[in-house]
Formats: C-alpha cells, structure tokens, sequence
C-alpha cells in the first residue's frame, strides 16, 4: 500500500491493490437503466421543442455521452440527478455506515441489531492493529470479552436491542445504499480523498470504479478534489496534489473537457 490511502491514478481507474478485509463487499446491485442515455436527453430536453420520450428514443450513445459531458462540465448537475445507482456493502464496520450515513441525499437500509441476533459476528480489525501483535492480542482480547458479556446480557434476558450496547464500533454489518449520480460525485469528491478515514476511503473507491464501468462518461473526473484542481484541504492535504503524477491527471482531465 502506497503512503496514501489509496494509490494515485485515478483517471487510470488505479484503484487499492485488495479491500482491507477480506470480508468486505462491495456489489452494485441495480441502477437506472441507460443512465448516460436517460441524462442526456433529460438534458437536451431543456433546449428543444421536443419532449423527452421522442428524443430518448432516438438519441445515439455518442450523442448521450456528448450532451452528458457537457451538462457535467457546465455545472448543470440538476441533470445527474435522474440516474440511481444501488449498491450492497457487505462486511463493513459500524464506523463507516456511521460516516456513510452522514450523506443526507441518499436511502439507507441497514442489518437491524434489534432483529438481528450478533451470534458470531466478527468485527472488523484495522491493519494498524492486525500488523502489531501487542495491540492485536489487547484488541481481539477485548472483542471476545465484549461478545460473551453480550451473549450473557441475552442468557439474563435482556433483549437483544439493549445488549448491543456493549458491542465495539467495528462489528461487522450490511448496509444498502442508494444515490443518484450526482450525490455519488459530492460522495467520491470527499470520501475519495486520501484524508478519508480508509474504510470509507476504500468503499468510495471501489463504488467509483463499479460506476464507471457502467456510467464512464457521468463519472468522468469523478474522485478527489485534487485530480481536478487545487486540495481544498489546506495544511490538513495529504500533499499529494503537489506530484507530479497529480499534476499530470489533472492536465489528462483537462484534455478531456476540452474534447
Ligand atoms: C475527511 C472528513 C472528515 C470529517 N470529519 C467529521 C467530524 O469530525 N465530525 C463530523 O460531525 N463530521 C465529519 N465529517 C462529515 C461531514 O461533516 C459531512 O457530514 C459528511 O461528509 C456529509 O457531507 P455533506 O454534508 O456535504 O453532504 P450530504 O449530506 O451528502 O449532502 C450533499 C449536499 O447537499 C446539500 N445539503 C444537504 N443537506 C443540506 C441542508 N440541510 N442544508 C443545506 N444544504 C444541504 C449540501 O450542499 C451538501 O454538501 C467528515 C467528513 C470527511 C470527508
């Protein structure tokens, strides 16, 4: 792993070698049929005598992925909004669906604790803590206590939705999330950002590259604020807007706007 969270080369779709966890998944599970087609005609829509059904039914791709493509780099994104993407994140911790769900333009449904008895649940365990054997023996330690303190808090008769008060932040849970696109470029713009915490970090790119297989031209330039111009960041930037790698996506994304 590279001395950011996340390699550089983002335009490349260069992405983190293995997800952390072995655990972890990341599926996209549906998404609005022909999204680049459904935007681009919303947006040519707003410019033409014509309704929206004739000019889905006979736009090309090219012309789609060309009116698309303007409309983003326009700051149009009213337009990115009638595209969905749903996606199932499987053997996350509690830490990111907490960061996750601070994304408000969204819908969430979340594994219940309530109805979901934590039998054998793992808890997800950073690499900081799996490389280190004296902190991977105090934090398993610790996990195994706080499992068998809440299987006897269940035996005593406490339901289950009181019990999980002593259960760590990193238990393992699923989540299903969705957001149209253009939630999904303010979502990749902060949680693609090497100063992300990497779990959310690593989730945001692996749902970036899942969507550009499916939407390349909606996602163009989608990531961090960096591959696009200056870190926001200030003196809390990571520094890696200033490589020569960093300038170098940023002058590809350019060319690319100026197609
Ligand atoms: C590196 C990092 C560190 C962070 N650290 C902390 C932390 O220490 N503590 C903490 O509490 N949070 C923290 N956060 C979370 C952060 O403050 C946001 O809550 C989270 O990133 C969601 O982003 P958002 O509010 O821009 O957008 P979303 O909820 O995804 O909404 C998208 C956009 O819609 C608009 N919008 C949504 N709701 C409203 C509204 N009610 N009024 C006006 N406009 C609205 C805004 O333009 C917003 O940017 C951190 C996030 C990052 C990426």
């Amino acid at each position: 792993m590279s001395k950011y969270n996340t390699p550089p080369g983002a335009l490349k779709d260069v992405l983190p070698e293995k997800l952390e966890s072995d655990k972890m998944r990341v599926v996209l599970l549906s998404y609005t049929a022909d999204p680049e087609r459904l935007c681009g005609s919303a947006a040519k829509s707003c410019y033409s005598e014509r309704g929206a059904s004739d000019i889905y039914r006979e736009i090309s791709r090219e012309d789609a992925s060309r009116v698309v493509s303007h409309v983003r780099d326009m700051g149009h994104h009213s337009v990115l909004e009638h595209a969905n993407f749903t996606f199932s994140l499987e053997g996350v911790s509690r830490v990111l669906t907490h960061q996750l769900v601070r994304h408000r333009i969204a819908s969430y449904s979340q594994q219940s604790q309530r109805y979901v008895k934590v039998e054998e649940a793992s808890v997800v365990e950073p690499s900081s803590v799996k490389d280190n054997p004296r902190a991977h023996e105090v934090f398993n330690r610790i996990v195994e206590e706080a499992k068998e303190a809440y299987q006897k808090l269940l035996k005593e008769g406490i339901p289950a939705e009181d019990a999980r008060f002593i259960l760590p932040q990193g238990i393992e849970t699923n989540i299903v999330v969705t957001m149209n696109a253009r939630e999904l470029w303010h979502f990749f713009t902060l949680r693609t950002c090497f100063r992300a915490q990497w779990e959310i970090n690593q989730v945001a790119w692996e749902m970036l590259r899942l969507v550009k297989e499916v939407a390349p031209e909606l996602f163009r330039g989608a990531g961090p604020a960096c591959i696009r111009g200056p870190c926001p960041e200030g003196p809390k930037s990571c520094g890696w807007w200033r490589t020569r790698e960093a300038r170098r996506m940023r002058e590809e994304y350019r060319k690319a706007r100026l197609k």
